[in-house]
């Protein structure tokens, strides 16, 4: 049906394809070939039976057909321009017959599996498109179904808003309109700061040798921290939390991204088994957590969620569908400005440790659209760090420098 068709990917190519993603449902334990076929073949997978795409003038078509109707997202994405399907709550496979026509619109695709439950589709597109529509048709008599996504060329910036249709084919939420936009925008354009004290609850953070405990002293540092910035009314600050609860790593995320922050600051205290390294350092989002420090507070990371009885999400929906694509590169930048503007000002205010600007692969600096920090204030394993921290006269010092980067940096002034 559509104008110009090829082959598309040859047989082996998606053998190997559905190898890998098998492995990828597999986990550790690579499946046999009878395993593999079993998984391949067994009717209890949803199916994606036909991929075909429509190209007009202005607009392309990309039809799915599927063996039965099954819940889905899409968005498309900029740099480089994506469509993208998710399938939600099914697992989901192609079907060997599943070739692909070139267009003018859309140059290859690929898919993977997100989570156990989630199955990703990425086509390329070869220009900037929104989506104009997207339904579900269900054929009631073969209990068969298609997905139709219908792409307009843009010239807009991309608008990567998710449309969720549901398995009985009604859109769950669509593509807010302009009018809803204008709505839920804050009618404040001041720059949101949010400071995210680390840990909480359940999960204490490091201990210090005298029994102090990194969740209250970073609770404590965070709230001077916010009454001081508070008092430049050019900027709105938020907190991730207020009180002793534990909050998921994902949702402190997830609270930056929903203010639209123009900045968010973790505040942590550090702990190793050397106990005379001292010092603060700040650390911005790299993209290989190649420095073993990092790598150890990450893994320190982790294991709080663990510890707090909860799954690390990497793919939950609301961060993951983001970490995994969205180019993230502009906000790093920002990020890594910040932190050595940061370093620069705190210097001359407090002891920071040898290497004080570093960066991790830290879960909670993962917000594709806001600049994150996390500072660690000293290190509680260091009776002088761990004193120094509890003092007024400290946290006045190390508080006035963070304000005044803030001041300068992010509230333009
Ligand atoms: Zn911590």
């Amino acid at each position: 049906m559509s104008g110009i068709s090829r082959p598309g990917l040859k047989t082996t190519q998606l053998i190997l394809l559905i190898i890998c993603f098998l492995q990828s449902v597999a986990g550790v334990t690579r499946p046999s070939i009878a395993e593999t076929n079993q998984s391949i073949f067994g009717n209890r997978l949803s199916q994606v039976e036909s991929i075909e795409i429509v190209s007009l003038s202005r607009e392309t078509k990309v039809i799915l057909g599927l063996n039965r109707p099954v819940a889905f997202s899409t968005f498309v994405m900029g740099d480089p321009d994506r469509l993208v399907i998710d399938f939600e709550g099914v697992a989901l496979k192609l079907n060997g017959d599943t070739s692909f026509p070139v267009t003018s619109t859309i140059a290859d695709f690929r898919f993977g599996r997100l989570s156990a439950q989630k199955t990703r589709i990425v086509f390329d597109l070869k220009k900037k498109s929104r989506i104009a529509r997207a339904i579900l048709e269900q054929n009631d008599e073969t209990n068969t179904a298609s997905i139709i996504i219908l792409l307009n060329d843009t010239r807009l910036p991309v608008n990567s808003d998710v449309r969720h249709v549901g398995v009985n084919g009604k859109i769950v939420t669509k593509r807010k309109t302009k009018k809803e936009v204008a709505r839920v925008v804050p009618v404040t354009h001041k720059p949101v700061v949010v400071i995210d004290p680390g840990h909480g609850g359940i999960d204490p953070g490091a201990i210090g040798a005298d029994g102090k405990k990194e969740k209250d002293i970073v609770l404590q540092f965070a709230l001077a921290l916010k009454n001081d910035l508070e008092k430049n009314d050019r900027i709105v600050v938020k907190m991730t939390r207020e009180n002793d609860e534990f909050i998921k790593l994902s949702e402190r995320v997830a609270i930056a991204r929903s203010h639209r922050a123009a900045l968010m600051i973790s505040i942590h205290a550090d702990s190793v088994p050397q106990s005379y390294v001292r010092g603060a350092t700040v650390y911005s989002l790299s993209d290989e957590a190649s420095d073993s420090v990092g790598a150890e507070l990450e893994r320190q990371e982790s294991r709080s969620e663990i510890l707090a009885g909860f799954d690390v999400e990497q793919n939950n929906d609301f961060v993951g569908d983001i970490l995994i694509d969205l180019a993230r590169r502009e906000t790093e930048a920002h990020s890594r400005i910040f932190s050595n503007l940061l370093v620069s000002q705190m210097k001359k205010k407090i002891r920071m440790s040898k290497n004080a600007t570093r960066s991790a692969d830290l879960m909670v600096l993962r917000a594709p659209d806001v600049p994150s920090v996390l500072i660690e204030l000293g290190y509680l394993s260091n009776r002088d760090d761990e004193k120094a921290l509890q003092s007024v006269a400290w946290r006045q010092n190390a508080v006035k420098a963070i304000v005044d980067t803030i001041n300068r940096h992010v509230a333009g002034l």
